[in-house]
């Protein structure tokens, strides 16, 4: 279970991986889903692999396990806010696999007082827990939650950032994403088709506010911000599936990249409903263009 916090320190160790297994050394990502029905992603290496929020039924995430390479097992569990669709099975999945959860200290308590029984890493924010060969680092994002993060997750020289769920841009949010060879990043809607869309007046302020979530246009200026040439690979996550598609998202990013003639990057999109295909740092070779691909499946 959850191991030592360190007085004053940086770290806490968790659990302690596997070192020498056969198995192929590289970090790989997908998204098992991501959008207000649940999400849940999925980082692995060799034997070990790591869940960044618990929105999706434990039956599938155990099936997911189970269908990569080598059936890494899960040794951590860490959630990005206290949102049902990111903590819907939390308790199961930490129950199932004798873990504890690791979130900030405000999403912890807020998960207690809902009536979890599991036990908690309270992460301070801006620290790095090892959590096996996973170095976790969180950020603070605004967000309508408790004390809502994304999260850096390295292994090795690479690095990956998730952002999901946060309303505006901030500097922590910057200075993370320059770092990710992989990013995974709200863009939940069209602000046009949000403002004409169907949603009550009070719940389009709410998703459009400051601690809502990001529109596509606000999450391309991000992505701008961080375009400096190095190869890397963004998701853009957390779509809304009545103001927003994935081809919608990937247009006013691209658009928006072309007019600022920024520097090329991959966009794929993180779908709602099923998982994504495999991200590794080995796909960041055979960049050099544009590429605002294919949806994943
Ligand atoms: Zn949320």
């Amino acid at each position: 279970m959850a191991g030592a916090i360190l007085e004053g320190g940086q770290s806490i160790i968790v659990r302690t991986g596997d070192s020498s297994d056969g198995r192929p050394r590289t970090l790989r990502v997908k998204s098992l889903a991501s959008g207000s029905s649940g999400n849940a992603y999925l980082f692995w290496f060799g034997s070990e692999a790591l869940l960044v929020d618990a929105g999706i039924p434990l039956r599938q995430v155990q099936a997911e396990l189970r269908r990569l390479p080598g059936q890494p097992r899960l040794v951590g569990v860490c959630l990005t806010h206290e949102h049902a669709d990111h903590v819907s099975a939390v308790g199961a999945v930490c129950r199932q696999f004798n873990l504890p959860v690791i979130t900030s200290r405000g999403t912890l308590d807020e998960l207690h007082r809902g009536g979890l029984r599991v036990e908690g890493v309270a992460q301070p924010l801006g620290t790095t827990i090892a959590v096996g060969s996973f170095l976790v680092t969180s950020f603070g994002l605004p967000h309508d939650a408790r004390q809502p993060v994304g999260y850096i997750v390295g292994v090795g020289p690479w690095r990956v950032a998730l952002a999901v769920d946060l309303g505006e841009s901030c500097e922590d949010l910057i200075s993370a994403l320059r770092q990710a060879d992989l990013i995974i990043l709200d863009s939940n809607h069209d602000l046009r088709r949000l403002l004409s869309g169907p949603y009550s007046g009070p719940l389009k302020a709410r998703i459009a506010a400051p601690k809502g979530h990001l529109s596509n246009e606000q999450a391309a200026r991000i992505l701008l911000q961080v375009a400096d040439g190095r190869p890397r690979t963004v998701w853009l996550a957390h779509l809304s599936a009545v103001n927003n598609s994935p081809r919608l998202a990937r247009r006013t990013v691209a658009r928006i990249f072309e007019a600022a003639g920024a520097s090329p990057v991959r966009v794929d999109v993180a779908l709602r409903d099923r998982p994504s295909a495999v991200w590794s740092p080995l796909e960041l070779g055979t960049q050099g263009r544009f590429d605002f691909g294919r949806d994943f499946t």
